[in-house]
């Protein structure tokens, strides 16, 4: 999914006017992406001026380290609230199942999408 660059917009507006769904609208200054209509396209990251539009795979270390610290702000909440060093290691490993669990449907989807061509 595209994202925005907010440091480097400018707010020029081109992409606003040639998304083909008007997924992009400005935020007083600078460009902001409605994801819910955006069809991934593509066009917005080619035509930037400035290359603020950005790709997800731009955002994997930030994503991975977000995921890691809520993981940590859980086991932290879980250690507290239930007052168990277990409680939080039970939370941890939970995590680490729903990871595996969005990396099967990542990974299924795929299948599933290879199937098309
Ligand atoms: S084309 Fe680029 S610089 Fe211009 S408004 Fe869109 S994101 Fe910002
Ligand atoms: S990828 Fe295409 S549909 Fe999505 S915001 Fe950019 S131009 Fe619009």
């Amino acid at each position: 999914m595209p994202w925005i660059d907010q440091n480097c917009c400018t707010g020029c507006g081109i992409c606003v006017d040639e998304c083909p769904v008007d997924a992009i609208s400005m935020n007083v200054d600078t460009a902001e992406i409605n994801i819910t209509e955006c069809i991934r396209c593509g066009v917005c990251h080619d035509i930037c001026p400035q290359g603020s539009i950005r790709h997800d795979s731009e955002k994997k270390a930030e994503i991975i380290k977000a995921n890691v610290e809520i993981t940590k702000r859980y086991m932290e909440l879980y250690a507290h609230l239930l007052r168990s060093p277990e409680e939080a290691d039970k939370c941890r490993r939970r995590m680490i199942k729903h990871f595996i669990n969005e990396k099967i449907i990542a990974e299924k989807t795929i299948e599933e999408l290879e199937k098309l061509a």
